[in-house]
């Protein structure tokens, strides 16, 4: 998957790429809508990418157990097949509604689309990846927010900086093929799960704490090393490094949303039965949407998106069937 122009015109704008947004993918082209997907992020997945991309998911229907980035891979494998746009790396700023009861979208990077409904899968709002002050300038060359794809790092030494789930998760995941993994941490105390710690504690894997990086060093063809300074040694200490994976969190803001006309309680958006928001044509489905007895799983926003997109497939042609048939059907 990855992200493509901007395309004039869709009959479905998804506003969130997490679990929610990738199954209603799926089921738009299931149920012939073209399809865009927008997310702030570089990458798809949303809370599962982000925050808990190698734990083991216990809950998701049909499968006993499933380590988070397998699910998001079998997500978009499954959207795939209709061809949805993706624009990632880009955020949904404006919604302005048009004569024939669409939208206008408009994106953080000045493009437009027309979409005929709009799905809000937003979850707790857009990601941002909270900056490393010392990594200014070496974003995609060397710096890196997430590790989509283990194997660019074989044989390299590798910096994570942070203490949360995702830090321990990356050292977890690049143990094995990195020439060596470094947590660097500025407390002694870590936020993530003490037995992901201890795991990678007991993979010997080096965690230098009370540390900040204070810079980023290469040449022409890339990162060479990471300067710390570390609270216990009054000089500071060198790194060699080809990649520093910067693993501090991520902020979430609801944003724009709170400016297209919906109503929004606790930070997330009202729906009815059907999914529909307090506009025509304007959905929400998974941790963004509410309604009373709502519950935050993975496994809610996946039949709140089916039920969404069945809804509007009919809110864009009224001779449309709202149960869509079985896909067991369809050969
Ligand atoms: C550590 C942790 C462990 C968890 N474990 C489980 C578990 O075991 N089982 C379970 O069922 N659930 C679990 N959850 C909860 C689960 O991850 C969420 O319920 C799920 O991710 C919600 O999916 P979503 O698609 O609705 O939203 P999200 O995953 O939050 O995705 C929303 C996406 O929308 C994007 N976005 C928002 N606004 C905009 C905008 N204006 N423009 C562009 N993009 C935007 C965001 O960048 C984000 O990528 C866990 C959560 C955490 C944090």
């Amino acid at each position: 998957m990855s992200s493509v122009e901007t395309p004039s015109e869709v009959d479905l704008l998804i506003v969130g790429a997490g679990p929610t947004g990738l199954y209603a993918a799926y089921y738009a082209g299931f149920r012939e809508l073209s399809t865009a997907i927008v997310d702030s992020l570089p990458e798809a997945g949303g809370q599962v990418t982000a925050m808990y991309p190698e734990k083991q998911i216990f809950d998701v229907a049909g499968f006993p157990s499933i380590i988070g980035r397998d699910l998001v891979s079998a997500l978009v494998e499954q959207a795939n097949q209709f061809k949805p746009a993706y624009l990632l790396g880009r955020k949904a700023r404006t919604v302005t509604e048009l004569d024939d009861g669409g939208y206008l979208v408009g994106l953080d990077d000045g493009a437009e689309l027309r979409a005929g409904a709009i799905l809000i899968t937003a979850g707790m709002g857009e990601f941002s990846p909270r900056p490393l002050p010392a990594g200014d300038g070496w974003l995609g060359r060397g710096m890196v927010h997430f590790v989509p794809a283990l194997e660019e790092h074989r044989d390299q030494h590798v910096v994570v900086v942070g203490g949360g789930d995702s830090a321990f998760d990356w050292a977890l995941s690049l143990h094995p093929i990195a020439k060596s993994v470094t947590i660097v941490h500025r407390r002694n105390k870590f936020r993530a799960f003490a037995a992901t710690v201890r795991q990678v504690r007991e993979l010997g894997v080096p965690i230098i704490t009370d540390a900040q990086v204070t810079a980023l060093r290469g040449d022409d063809a890339g990162l060479v090393e990471v300067e710390l300074a570390v609270a216990s040694d009054p000089a500071p200490v060198v790194l060699p490094a080809q990649t520093v994976v910067a693993a501090l969190g991520f902020t979430a803001d609801l944003g724009p949303i709170e400016s297209w006309g919906l109503e929004i309680t606790r930070r997330a958006v009202t729906v009815d039965t059907t999914m529909k928001t307090a506009r025509e044509r304007i959905y929400a489905a998974g941790d963004i949407a509410a309604y009373p007895g709502k519950v935050k799983l993975i496994a809610t926003g996946f039949g709140e998106a089916a039920t969404a997109v069945n809804n509007i497939a009919v809110a864009l042609n009224p001779d449309a069937h709202l149960f869509p048939g079985h896909s067991s059907d369809v050969s």
